[in-house]
């Protein structure tokens, strides 16, 4: 038997209930926000990606599905959406009208990681951008608005966390500091880490190896070389989310794996999955959109990882799938071909029942209302169709009651016998 890729997964019709409503909950409230939803494509020229991203950085070094297309072409499948909402906003234009344009989208994304315990190599995000925007509020706002999230989620046990990778002018003085480190402590480093070191030394400070965390221990941390504009942005920052009453962590040692991150940076952490402890993540991306040839444009977002949500949100919360409002239990071809029609009527008027469509015992079909969760079985066989009454039963308390078939689609349709 073929089975599935490793590292990608099937969301089986049981858990669904729960992905939707993940997804109504963050849709209701972006839009309260002002956040449009957009939708890109899952596949980008690869080029997209190296530059937004950054040639650099463990997504596009050894992570990204790429494939020649027939004519030459390199593509790839999106590790992120950050780069194709970009291209999208310049591509169409999307701040002639108002550069100020806020948008969301979700999907799948794509890298090729190590496959473990909330760590997939089809994976799904919430993403979430605004442009346009240099000043601190929508930092704030966006921060409290994934706050807000959470919290309307029942997510308990996460925590922000909060740093400044400053900017242009102030970050080259803090890489050198960061140089000088890690000149001393070269040999504690490892492979990875060693070459990053020269080309993107920040990345060192995301390692996950405890050999490195502790050679670099002593490093010195950004917020302590931040220029003045910045500086006061943070401070800005951090004050307003006080005021909106959102609890966050300063971080010093923040810094994230991809390249365009500029000043606010912030991770939403939980104790809940072990070792993949963050189930969002974003920041400010001032130089992007220049960068990928469109007019300078701050810009800041985040991303929630959906399937590290659902795990979290899994182990407290239980959506059930829809049960049916009636079984019809029908005895012979007569009542079944009733049965169909009712079904079909009620289902267009939003009733959900369910009948047997083979000839099966009364016996048999009562488990089967009983194992969907049915409220009320109907049993209809020729008597009852003749004499224009069929018994109701409710499954809860067992109650019975005679209906008059006559007006039973008008009866449910009105509510007055579900
Ligand atoms: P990033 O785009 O790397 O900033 O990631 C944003 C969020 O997406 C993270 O906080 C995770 O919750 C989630 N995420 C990233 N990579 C994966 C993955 N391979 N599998 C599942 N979730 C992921």
């Amino acid at each position: 038997m073929i089975q599935l890729i490793r590292g990608f997964k099937d969301i089986l019709p049981g858990e669904v209930a729960l992905w939707q409503h993940i997804e109504r909950t963050a849709v209701g409230l972006f839009a309260a926000f002002g956040f449009d939803e957009i939708r890109v494509p899952i596949m980008e020229k690869t080029e997209l990606f190296a530059r937004g991203i950054g040639e650099d950085t463990d997504i596009v070094e050894k992570e990204m599905y790429t494939l020649d297309d027939r004519g030459g072409e390199k593509l790839t499948l999106r590790p992120e959406a950050t780069a194709s909402i970009v291209r999208a906003y310049i591509q169409h234009k999307l701040y002639a009208d108002d550069p100020l344009r806020k948008f969301y989208t979700i999907g799948p994304m794509f890298r090729r990681e190590r496959p473990q315990k909330g760590r997939y190599r089809q994976f799904y995000q919430i993403d979430v951008e605004a442009f346009g925007m240099a000043g601190p509020f929508i930092d704030a706002q966006m921060i409290y608005m994934l706050h807000l999230f959470f919290q309307r989620l029942g997510v308990s046990r996460t925590q922000a966390h909060l740093n400044s990778l400053g900017c242009p002018v102030c970050r080259p003085r803090f890489r050198e500091a960061l140089a000088a480190l890690l000149n001393k402590v070269e040999d504690r480093l490892c492979a990875d880490c060693r070459r990053r070191q020269a080309r993107n030394p920040l990345r060192v400070l995301d390692c996950k190896v405890p050999a490195c965390r502790e050679a670099v221990a002593d490093a010195p941390a950004i917020v302590d070389y931040l220029c003045e504009d910045c500086r006061q942005h943070f401070q800005s920052v951090t004050e307003n989310l006080t005021q909106l009453g959102v609890p966050f962590e300063l971080d010093r040692r923040l810094v994230r794996g991809l390249d365009y991150y500029t000043r606010t940076t912030f991770e939403i952490q939980t104790d809940v999955l072990g070792a993949q402890s963050a189930v969002a993540g974003g920041g400010r991306y001032d130089g992007l959109v220049e960068t990928l040839g469109g007019p300078a444009t701050p810009a800041i977002g985040f991303a929630v990882g959906f399937d590290r949500l659902v795990e979290v949100l899994g182990q407290s919360l239980k959506i059930e799938n829809p049960k049916p409002a009636l079984f019809i239990a029908a005895l012979g071809e007569t009542a079944r071909r009733k049965a169909f029609y009712w079904c079909a009527e009620l289902a267009a008027a939003g009733i959900y029942v369910e009948m047997e469509h083979a000839d099966k015992s009364l016996k048999s079909q009562m488990k089967r209302a009983d194992r969907l969760g049915a409220a009320r079985v109907l049993i209809v066989g020729d008597a009852e169709l003749a004499s224009g009454q069929a018994n109701l039963r409710d499954m809860a308390t067992k109650a019975q009651a005679e209906v008059v078939l006559a007006g039973l689609v008008d009866a449910l349709k009105q509510q007055s016998i579900v």
